[in-house]
């Protein structure tokens, strides 16, 4: 059995910097692409760790730690998220952000704590660990594709990784309780912008213009026709769009009306098929009522499926009343940008407590994490890394 006395004995002593780390990142959120000061935060607090940390930025605003226990074994990454989203924080915590306009609300700030901790606690025990490399990896954008994985795993972050680790914290879940579930988990993340144009003209005289709004809202009803009667009804599939911009009176009908939106599913078959699909919609509706469009269709992430020996190998870290079960979901993660390069697992932390008002979904203005899931992930990783190390 691995020896996980490191994380039994270490957590309690390292929360308080670690909740400390966390409000800190939480009032000064960086949105993805920007997290200079978050990567010298990071940079700054594993350099405090000692100097068995040999710490690199082989990608902007990203941070790698490699620990060396000096003796051979495996090489286990564990990975967290650092980046923030473009949205005023509503949520009444009295760390709240102190940047208008950006706000930790996906609990990337919770992810980089509890890496910090675990690094901590793994690099003080160095000497007691079995043989292998450990890499902490600190990953600058998620939240935008192309993402920030893409660049680590091409500088070499990910290299000769026999396993790698992620967690994400969830409202969605109960603190306390964790679940990885073997194969696929998180969908595959598409993006498009689409573009409805024609005469604009007087609101009271729309049969001497063409009506970009009524146009380009039947399209987005239209959509979701494709999803319920085009795609299988097993396969999953989701068509959402989530911007749509046009004019600025009463009554003048606007010239363009520009949408934007993303299209997730989970098989390639689906995936290759939708953007075709999507087009199909916006030509015939635009052809029928008089309406040029311009679309743009962006491939995002990969789906995240978990391998199954490394998610056997979570699931044992986890305590065994702590194990709940998930089913797939329809958010996307570039953390399958990792596990195209090496096995591993992506595990989700509860983080949810009627009495913390960590209620909300992640990316709404009022997200709250319960705090209590910060010891939880830390041991995790501790676990997962002591484990790793001592049976791959
Ligand atoms: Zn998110
Ligand atoms: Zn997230």
């Amino acid at each position: 059995m691995a020896d996980t006395t490191v994380a039994a004995d270490g957590v309690e002593a390292v929360l308080d910097d670690v909740v400390g780390w966390r409000r800190h990142l939480h009032r000064n959120p960086e949105l993805s692409f920007q997290e200079r000061e978050t990567a010298a935060f990071v940079a700054e607090t594993l350099a405090g760790f000692g100097t068995a940390l040999e710490i690199e930025r082989p990608a902007e605003n990203s941070v790698v730690a490699r620990l060396e226990t000096g003796r051979p074994g495996p090489v286990v990454a564990l990975r967290a998220d650092i980046d923030a989203l473009p949205i005023d924080e509503q949520s009444g915590v009295e760390f709240a952000s102190e940047r208008a306009g950006a706000m930790h609300a996906c609990g990337h700030d919770a992810h980089t704590a509890m890496l910090l901790g675990a690094a901590r606690l793994l690099t003080e025990a160095r000497d007691r660990l079995p043989g292998g490399q450990l890499r902490f990896v600190f990953q600058a954008a998620e939240e935008l594709p192309p993402g920030g994985a893409r660049d680590l795993v091409a500088a070499g972050a990910v290299d000769g990784a026999d396993l790698v680790y992620g967690c994400h914290v969830w409202t969605g879940l109960e603190t306390g309780r964790v679940a990885a579930m073997p194969g696929p988990f998180m969908a595959a993340a598409d993006f498009f912008t689409l573009a409805i144009s024609g005469a604009g003209g007087h609101g009271g005289m729309p049969h001497q213009a063409t009506d970009t709004v009524a146009i380009a809202a039947q399209v987005v009803t239209n959509l979701q026709h494709l999803v319920a009667r085009r795609i299988d009804p097993l396969a999953p599939a989701v068509v959402t769009v989530a911007a749509f911009h046009a004019g600025d009176a009463p009554n003048v009908i606007p010239g363009r009306a520009e949408l934007a939106g993303t299209a997730r599913s989970f098989t390639p078959d689906v995936r290759d098929r939708l953007p075709g699909l999507i087009e199909d919609v916006v030509r015939g509706i635009a052809s029928a009522h008089g309406a040029e469009y311009e679309l743009e269709y962006q491939r995002g992430y990969d789906p995240v499926v978990n391998d199954e020996r490394a998610t056997a190998l979570v699931r044992a870290a986890i305590a065994p009343d702590a194990t709940a079960e998930l089913a797939p979901i329809m958010g996307g993660d570039d953390f399958s940008a990792y596990l195209a390069k090496a096995p591993g697992c992506y595990a989700f932390v509860g983080a949810r407590s009627e009495e913390a008002g960590a209620v909300h979904p992640h990316h709404h203005p009022c997200f709250r994490i319960d705090e209590r899931a910060l010891p939880v992930g830390v041991r995790l990783h501790v676990d997962v890394a002591v484990r790793a190390l001592h049976e791959l």
